[in-house]
């Protein structure tokens, strides 16, 4: 049993670390995930604040050649600003990306936003040789070209002054503005096409990921159920197997006891006798006494013993006659209780009659009073009564000990249970009550316990009445459900 459960506790260990370990690599990717997915949004971001500045520009570029206005000149040079921000920003990155700093400063002046700087600079810094990205950064390099190209083209012009440019040069010039707009156009549809294909790609194998590692962590559980419901089934098996076998040795041993138990009975009866009329009658009949006691007692163990396994081979007999309740109660009392030292009050006895065994329950009555008596020592009084209640008959046992503690009530009837603080003092096997409990469970009955600690207990049992007798002594009939 031992080393199964250190074989079960390495098997659920194992488990455990691998559940653990792949939760923890799910959680890492889907961060990671997460962030790639974040910083690519943050570069298509970034894209839309040049594309949108490149087209301001290209507008006001085209201004400033058809009207020379010099406003239109200054806009130009200020929307201009965006797309060179982000070109500083990247042949700083590309240069190693020390500098934090203006890093930060250019993408600021490329009109990023700035919770995005730092995803930006990641995603650079870890994945320039990705192919999808060394892509995306050529694209952007050819760009700043063409961007670098209306710089210069608008320096040109402002350094002429375009009074001196004739309508068939500004026509030239601004068909060549054009064109470089439009091949800027096409660069960032490019550019944003291969975010948006890196971006599903990193998302399907998310997906893809999570589901693999969900499901592998959902068979790993459904294994590890399975497992440990047939290790269950196992060990209950075995301790059926187990409870079996002690069922059966404990009947076979009490029946090989019951046979040398009789004839020392006999033998102490014959030798009663004889001593009787021997000179040393007087020194040996204290022994032949106290060896009675001892036999009788075995006897009361190895019977109790008997129907335990008869209870547990479901074998207890029962055989209901209708009696006088009160009447056992008497006879119990007086017969059981000559020799102790305890004072037995009669408080009430309910005149009925039941239809029950009247050994089981006069084995029932003799175990509630001789637990009475066992277990309040320093008493002097065991009370006895009994009530009828619709058509139940309650039978009550009270001591004046030192009472059971709550917790330990509801296990009173349980077979083998004895209390700790008693076990010492009072010997017993702890199947008194267990067997009580069959008995009055088998007559369709009840029974129970009510303590105080400090105050004594209170034991009952409860069964069906089966007449009430009148005081005239005519028999009334009960109905009963
Ligand atoms: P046994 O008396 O042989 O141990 P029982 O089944 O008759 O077995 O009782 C089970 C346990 O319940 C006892 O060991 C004792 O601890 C407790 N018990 C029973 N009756 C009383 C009582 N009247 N007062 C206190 N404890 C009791």
């Amino acid at each position: 049993m031992k080393a199964f459960s250190a074989y079960h506790r390495r098997y659920l260990y194992k488990t455990g670390a691998l559940i653990v370990f792949f939760s923890v690599v799910i959680i890492g990717l889907n961060f990671y995930s997460i962030k790639i997915l974040s910083s690519i949004r943050a570069y298509v971001n970034g894209e839309s604040q040049y594309s949108k500045a490149q087209k301001d520009a290209t507008r006001y570029l085209i201004d400033f050649i058809q009207t020379s206005d010099l406003q239109s000149y200054n806009l130009f040079k200020q929307e201009l600003q965006v797309p060179i921000g982000d070109r500083l920003a990247r042949i700083a990155l590309q240069q190693g990306g020390v500098d934090t700093e203006f890093i930060r400063k250019a993408a600021l002046q490329g009109r990023n936003h700035s919770d995005d700087i730092d995803n930006l600079v990641w995603m650079f810094k870890n994945f320039q040789h990705f192919p999808y990205f060394k892509e995306v950064v050529e694209k952007w390099t050819a760009a700043d070209r063409d961007i670098a190209e209306l710089d210069n083209i608008g320096k040109f012009i402002f350094n002429l002054k375009s009074k001196e440019l004739n309508s068939s040069v500004k026509t030239a010039m601004i068909l060549h503005v054009n064109t470089i707009n439009r091949r800027l156009t096409f660069n960032q549809q490019a550019f944003s096409s291969i975010l948006g294909d890196a971006s599903r790609v990193v998302a399907n194998w998310l997906i893809f990921i999570n589901i693999s590692f969900i499901l592998f962590i959902l068979i790993v559980g459904w294994l590890f159920t399975k497992r440990t419901f047939r290790q269950l089934e196992e060990s209950r098996m075995q301790i059926i197997a187990q409870n079996n076998a002690k069922d059966e040795f404990m009947s076979i041993a009490s029946h090989e006891l019951k046979t040398p138990i009789t004839s020392m009975k006999a033998s102490l009866q014959i030798l009663e006798r004889f001593v009787k009329n021997s000179d040393e009658s007087k020194q040996i009949h204290p022994f032949i006494i106290n060896a009675n006691k001892q036999v009788n007692r075995l006897t009361g163990l190895v019977n109790e013993l008997l129907d335990v396994t008869r209870i547990q081979s479901g074998k207890l007999a029962i055989n209901k006659k209708p009696f006088l309740l009160n009447e056992l109660i008497e006879e119990v009392i007086h017969e059981t209780t000559q020799n102790r030292k305890h004072k037995h009050i009669i408080k009430n006895l309910s005149q009925v009659y039941v239809n029950a065994d009247a050994a089981r329950i006069y084995q029932v009555i003799d175990n509630f009073l001789s637990n009475a008596a066992k277990y309040s020592e320093e008493a002097d009084e065991i009370h006895i009564w009994s009530e009828i209640d619709d058509n139940q008959v309650r039978v009550f046992v009270q001591d004046f000990g030192p009472g059971i503690k709550r917790d330990k009530l509801p296990h009173l009837f349980d077979r083998f249970y004895r209390i700790e603080e008693t076990q010492q003092t009072v010997q017993g096997l702890g199947l008194g009550l267990y067997i009580c409990k069959e008995i009055v469970e088998n007559h369709g009955g009840k029974l129970g316990a009510t303590s105080e600690v400090g105050s004594g207990s209170i034991f009952w049992f409860e069964l069906p009445v089966e007449f009430k007798v009148l005081v005239s002594g005519k028999k009334q009939v009960i109905e009963t459900d």
